[in-house]
């Protein structure tokens, strides 16, 4: 049918340059008539937007900030990460909904015990770490594990936050699901999961299932790469990395990061050699103990501090010190008691830690001793991290590599407890300038985090150099719940009762934190008016809260690695909408 043919092909031309969308098109032929019968702008998936965005641009039929504008930044994430072949699923059945606390699909053995799972990771096996909840010694068992699923926990619980540094799957939070750790089995829904079965996790959508279900590959496409160079010109908003590790930092620079927004330096204590003298650190009872351990560390961190600033060379590494939510690291005094009594474990060296487990055990973790209250009761643990940066940011001058440190202290809530420590810095720098005969430029700022923080940004001005704002406490703080309980407990329900329409820990709350936000960002530069603010808490990679920072004069936005592209999307995206309200008006 040459002549329908003909007609078809020029009803498409034209149909898509007067639209300037690839067109999904109904259409019939009766008795050799054609006849047009419907027309609408077709459904696309990530790969397609990419794709087709690039061609028009290519074809002149829209610019590159209509190009950039019609993909919906989110969907991005489908290309960085490993997804589950849709038409496989219906095939599977479905045990459990979590949280989906890191994206990508994963299926392995489930595997319940920490030791079995490094075990049968390095001899090939593909697993899944099934735990109530992990620690910072169950690490190792991520780095040999396919995916993480944890029933307890939110998203910044420690397998939320390790699993999206190391780029793995994990769900967590799945409060249906219950493990049983006496016969290493799980249960949901009335399925149980043994030790050793197969199952299947989507960390992106946050849903377990039986067996293995088929994957897809991403693909960074070339056309994925234009699309991110042009969003990388139209985005005024800086977009740097929250990384703890040198192969983190590396990842997200190749995905774009201009430097480093948040280093925890407690996630940096991951490896074993670390994690067993971090807990003697924070257990020593008295200075002299911890000194002696705190010797070792230093030249420990000073390795790594070394490391991820090579990685990124000539952007700024924001290195937070210490802030470790001590229920995670310490022993729990239940569990100890628990041992003790099963193994008869009378001996006085064991008493005396749960003793001292006892003494630092907090009543809310959320509001307890943490942050700069540990580094205002142990002075000595923040002055050791200081000296190691310096030591390090030394070393790296005299190898002519051009590293941009920043010191950022976390939980402040008065200028008295960030002139507190700005005094043991100014102290390690003099010491320092002497000793290696030279200047250091390691700007020292803040985070706002606390409410407090916000309200008085104008007095925290005087000492910070930057500030940085925490959005996963402050959202706890305005709204006076914990995210774990919140995500475990209650806000699914509000939102299925409409009550809320999406979780604040997800897009920033703009009326309650965000109001908080712009406050802290007024007071703040209405004294310096350069004053660097970034945003560092998990918003910094979420597309609706992006566009907030933006309008809000934002500096920068900090995102876990594989986040990177989505975020540089979304801030070009909220500078050309920008732009064009203004043009408009
Ligand atoms: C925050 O509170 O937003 C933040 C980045 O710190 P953390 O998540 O480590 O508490
Ligand atoms: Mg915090």
């Amino acid at each position: 049918m040459p002549k329908s043919y003909k007609e078809l092909s020029n009803a498409c031309t034209k149909l898509e340059k007067h639209f300037r969308e690839p067109q999904d098109i109904e259409f019939t032929i009766e008795q050799g008539k054609f006849y047009l019968l419907q027309t609408r702008t077709a459904k696309m998936s990530a790969g397609a937007l990419v794709k087709t965005s690039v061609d028009m641009v290519k074809e002149k039929l829209i610019d590159k900030n209509k190009a950039l504008t019609r993909i919906p930044a989110q969907q991005l994430e489908a290309l960085l990460h490993r997804t589950m072949n849709e038409s496989k699923i219906k095939e599977h059945k479905q045990l459990a909904k979590g949280i989906a606390a890191s994206p990508g699909a994963a299926s392995g053995i489930a595997v319940f015990d920490v030791k079995k799972a490094i075990e049968l990771g390095e001899a090939g096996k593909k697993v899944i770490l099934v735990r109530k909840e992990t620690k910072p010694e169950d690490v190792p068992a991520f780095f040999s594990a396919e995916g993480i699923l944890t029933s307890l926990g939110g998203k910044s619980s420690h397998a939320a936050i390790v699993s999206r540094g190391m780029g793995k799957p994990c769900i967590v939070g799945c409060a249906e699901l219950k493990i049983n750790y006496d016969n290493n089995t799980c249960t949901a829904n009335g399925i149980t999961v043994k030790d050793g079965e197969t199952i299947s996790i989507d960390g992106s959508r946050g849903i377990i299932f039986i067996g293995e279900v088929p994957t897809v590959e991403p693909k960074v496409t070339k056309d994925f790469q234009t699309v991110l160079s042009w969003a990388q010109k139209a985005k005024q908003l800086g977009v740097r990395a929250n990384a703890d590790t040198p192969d983190a930092a590396k990842l997200a620079r190749q995905y774009g990061a201009q430097g480093i927004g948040l280093c925890r330096t407690e996630r940096m204590f991951n490896e074993t050699d670390r994690i067993g003298l971090f807990v003697e650190m924070i257990m020593a009872e008295s200075l002299d103990e911890r000194k002696q351990v705190l010797k070792k560390l230093q030249e420990l961190q000073k390795k790594d501090f070394i490391g991820i600033l090579k990685a990124m060379e000539g952007y700024k590494v924001t290195i937070r010190l210490l802030d470790p939510p001590l229920h995670e690291f310490l022993p729990n005094p239940e569990e100890l008691m628990d041992k003790i009594y099963k193994e008869n474990d009378n001996s006085r060296k064991t008493k005396r830690v749960l003793d001292r487990a006892r003494e630092l055990a907090e009543v809310n973790p959320m509001m307890g001793h943490r942050g700069v209250r540990v580094g205002i009761t142990y002075p000595e643990i923040y002055r050791m991290q200081i000296t190691a940066l310096f030591e390090a940011t030394a070393q790296l001058a005299k190898g002519k590599i051009n590293a941009k440190p920043q010191i950022m202290i976390p939980q402040i809530g008065s200028l008295e407890e960030l002139n507190y420590i700005k005094s043991i810095y100014d102290d390690v720098k003099k010491q320092m300038q002497q000793k290696h005969k030279m200047r250091f430029k390691i700007n020292f700022g803040t985070m706002l985090e606390v409410v407090r923080a916000c309200l008085t940004s104008d007095e925290l001005v005087n000492t910070a150099e930057f500030f940085s704002f925490g959005t996963n406490d402050l959202t706890q703080a305005v709204f006076s719940f914990s995210r774990e309980d919140a995500e475990g407990k209650f806000l699914p329900e509000y939102m299925e009762k409409e009550l809320i329409e999406i979780s604040p820990f997800q897009s920033i709350d703009v009326n309650g934190v965000g109001h908080l936000m712009k406050i802290g960002i007024k007071q703040g530069r209405d004294i310096k008016k350069d004053l660097e603010i970034g945003i560092c808490g998990e918003h910094g990679g979420d597309p609706n809260s992006i566009k907030f920072c933006h309008s809000a004069d934002v500096s920068y936005v900090s995102a876990s690695p594989h986040r990177i592209p989505i975020a540089i999307v979304a801030a070009a995206q909220a500078a050309i909408e920008q732009k064009k309200k203004k043009s408009k008006k």
